[in-house]
């Protein structure tokens, strides 16, 4: 069976999709994207990524090309096709393909809408949460507009990278005030010394995730609390849990931070209860 993409109105082979050399998005990383999860075939906290959606695309004075009813059949038409039960689905929309010039094409230049499908492996996923992952520190050097789910991520790419390097799967990154702002493609959270759930509040130093917003509220109904604020990498040092929360990883315990063991160097009892409740609490959409 091939993968199915979509590409402005056609669903396509997806080793044969492409958009034009000049995109912007190609040129100049000029556009945004959502990623969604498909659990059970179905579309995890879909309301909440297309929102981020429209919001993203309002910060950059970017047009939707198409009506969001129109984005959720595609989405479906896509987890369909490709016969997602586990995995994601990805969307991008770009400014649309115009001669290289920084300002923005002229008024009427179709925007470009990307999007398509993977597989993932559950049970692999499952045994990445039992064992936690390992986390670095590396500086917060983006734009001062993180907040906004642009497909501009070279500082992601390359602090991904760099984490990997160091046999690490994600890097946390840590501003000018020493403060651990989120993940290269995750947020980032602790359980303190008091056992509040710790993380940086939704200002524009970070992405407002999807699935935080998610945790919120699974914490809100088991009576947890969680505390909005920045926490220092020293803090997490002896935290007595660390975890990160995405589309893509649900909620992933952490056990090193930068070599050092968090808590007793296993996945917290917190950030576990919050994965295993996560698909019981968030928004399934058929
Ligand atoms: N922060 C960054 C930088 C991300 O790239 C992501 C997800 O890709 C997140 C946080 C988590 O956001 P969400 O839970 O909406 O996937």
């Amino acid at each position: 069976m091939s993968r199915i993409a979509y590409v402005n109105g056609r669903y396509v082979r997806h080793a044969e999709a492409g958009v034009s050399i000049d995109d912007r998005a190609f040129l100049f990383a000029d556009g945004i994207y959502e990623v969604i999860e498909v659990f059970g075939g179905r579309l995890i906290d879909e309301d909440g990524h297309l929102e981020r959606l429209a919001r993203s695309a309002r910060e950059l004075r970017l047009d939707l090309p198409v009506a969001m009813t129109a984005l959720r059949r595609i989405l479906r038409e896509l987890v369909a096709r490709n016969r997602v039960a586990f995995g994601h689905v990805y969307l991008q929309v770009t400014r649309g393909a115009a001669r290289r010039d920084h300002v923005f094409p002229k008024p009427g230049t179709p925007t470009t809408l990307v999007a398509f499908a993977h597989r993932g492996d559950l049970a692999a996923a499952e045994a990445k949460a039992r064992a936690g992952i390992r986390v670095v520190s590396l500086p917060d050097i983006r734009w001062k507009r993180p907040d906004i789910k642009s497909t501009s991520l070279l500082p992601n790419v390359l602090a991904k990278q760099q984490a990997r390097d160091a046999g690490a799967y994600e890097a946390w990154l840590v501003d000018e005030k020493g403060f651990v702002t989120e993940g290269a493609s995750s947020n980032a959270w602790i359980v303190d010394g008091e056992g509040a759930v710790v993380t940086h509040p939704a200002d524009s130093a970070i992405l407002s995730g999807i699935t935080r917003a998610t945790l919120f509220r699974i914490a809100a109904a088991e009576g947890m609390k969680i505390v909005e604020r920045p926490f220092t990498l020293a803090e997490a040092f002896i935290a007595r849990e660390a975890f990160i929360s995405g589309a893509t990883t649900i909620v992933m315990p952490v056990v090193a931070i930068d070599g050092r063991k968090i808590g007793s160097g296993a996945p917290g009892r917190v950030a576990l209860g919050l994965r295993a409740a996560f698909h019981d609490f968030a928004p399934a959409s058929a």
